[in-house]
C-alpha cells in the first residue's frame, strides 16, 4: 500500500515551527516584515496574495500590502521596489507574478535586492543555488525537499528524474536534488522515449503542466512520485500532472492533489521570510 505524503500536515508542522521562531525573534526585538506587491486585480493572483497574507498573520510576520493599479508604469513599480530595498524595516519583498503585459517581469525580478528576494527568482539567488552557496531557494522545489525529508525518504544515491525544466520548478528542483546527492536526470518536451527515462526513477518529480499525463506505465514499481501540477478538470475538481488513481497501486509513496506539494509552497515562502530577517 503506497504511503500518501500529506503536504497539509507537513506544511502545518513547518508553520508551527516558524511561529515559535518568529515569537522568539519578536522577544529579541526583531520584527519579520514582508512587503507584498500586486499590480492589477487578476483573480487568481488576488487569491494567492490573500493566502500569503493569511499565512503571515498566522505566523506573526508583519505584511505590508501594495495593491497597485493595472496601469501602474514600470518606472513607478521599480521606484517602489528601490524604496523597499532601502528600508531597514522590510526584510522580504514579493512581487506577485504575472505582471501586466506592459511591465518587463525580468527587469522587476532583477530589481529586488537578492537579500530580500524571498521568492528566490533573482538570477543571483539562482546562481548561488547552482554553485552551492547561500541564497534564497524557489519555494515549490524547496518544499518538495522538505516533503521528502520529513516523510523519511532518502535522496542520496537515488535515481531522481524531474519532468520539466522551468526556471521556477524544474531547474531549481534538479539542483536541489543534486545538492542532496541524488543522481539527477531532467526530462522535457524534447526528451526521446520519456517512459524509458522515467522508469529509471526511484524518485520521480512531475512538473509537466499537463493534467493526468503520467500514468502507471511511466513508473518503476515502488518509486516515489511527487506531483507538482495543479489543474481544474471538467467537473471543476483539482487534479495534478499524475493520474493519481492509476499510479497509486504501483508506487511506494505519492503526493495527492490537492494536499501535496501545493501547501508547501506558502510554508517555504514563510520560511524564506523568517530567514530574510535572520541574515
Ligand atoms: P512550465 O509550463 O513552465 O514547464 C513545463 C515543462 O514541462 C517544460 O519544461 C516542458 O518542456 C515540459 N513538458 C511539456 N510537455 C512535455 C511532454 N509531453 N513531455 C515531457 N516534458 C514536457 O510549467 P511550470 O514548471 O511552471 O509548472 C508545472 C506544473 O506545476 C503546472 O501544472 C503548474 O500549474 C504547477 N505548479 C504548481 C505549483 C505549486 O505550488 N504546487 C507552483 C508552480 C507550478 P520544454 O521546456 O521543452 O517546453
Amino acid at each position: 500500500m503506497a504511503k500518501i505524503i500529506d503536504g497539509k500536515a507537513i506544511s502545518a508542522q513547518i508553520k508551527e515551527e516558524l511561529k515559535e521562531k518568529v515569537a522568539a525573534m519578536k522577544a529579541d526585538g526583531i520584527e519579520v516584515t514582508l512587503a507584498v506587491i500586486q499590480v492589477g486585480k487578476d483573480a487568481a493572483s488576488s487569491v494567492y496574495v490573500g493566502n500569503k497574507k493569511k499565512a503571515c498573520a498566522y505566523i506573526g510576520i508583519r505584511s505590508l500590502a501594495y495593491e497597485l493599479e493595472e496601469d501602474t508604469s514600470q518606472e513607478e513599480l521599480l521606484a517602489l521596489i528601490e524604496d523597499l530595498n532601502g528600508r531597514n524595516d522590510v526584510n522580504g519583498i514579493l512581487v506577485q507574478l504575472p505582471l501586466p503585459g506592459h511591465i518587463d517581469e525580468d527587469k522587476v525580478v532583477r530589481a529586488i535586492s537578492p537579500r530580500k528576494d524571498v521568492d528566490g527568482f533573482h538570477p543571483q539567488s539562482v546562481g548561488a543555488l547552482c554553485i552551492g552557496q547561500k541564497g534564497f531557494v524557489s519555494c515549490t522545489p524547496a518544499g518538495i525537499i522538505q516533503l521528502l525529508k520529513r516523510s523519511g525518504i532518502g535522496i542520496e544515491g537515488k535515481e531522481c528524474v524531474v519532468i520539466g525544466r522551468s526556471n521556477i520548478v524544474g531547474k531549481p528542483m534538479a539542483l536541489l536534488l543534486l545538492r542532496e546527492n541524488g543522481t539527477v536526470t531532467v526530462a522535457h518536451s524534447r526528451t526521446k522515449d520519456l517512459k524509458e527515462v522515467t522508469k529509471r526513477a526511484d524518485i520521480l518529480i512531475v512538473a509537466v503542466g499537463k493534467p493526468k499525463m503520467i500514468t502507471r506505465d511511466y513508473i518503476k514499481e515502488g518509486a516515489v512520485v511527487i506531483d507538482v501540477g495543479i489543474h481544474r478538470n471538467e467537473g471543476n475538481k483539482l487534479c495534478g500532472d499524475v493520474d493519481y488513481e492509476d499510479v497509486l497501486p504501483v508506487c511506494s509513496a505519492i503526493t495527492p492533489v490537492p494536499g501535496g506539494v501545493g501547501p508547501m509552497t506558502i510554508a517555504m515562502l514563510m520560511n524564506n521570510c523568517v530567514e530574510s530577517a535572520g541574515c
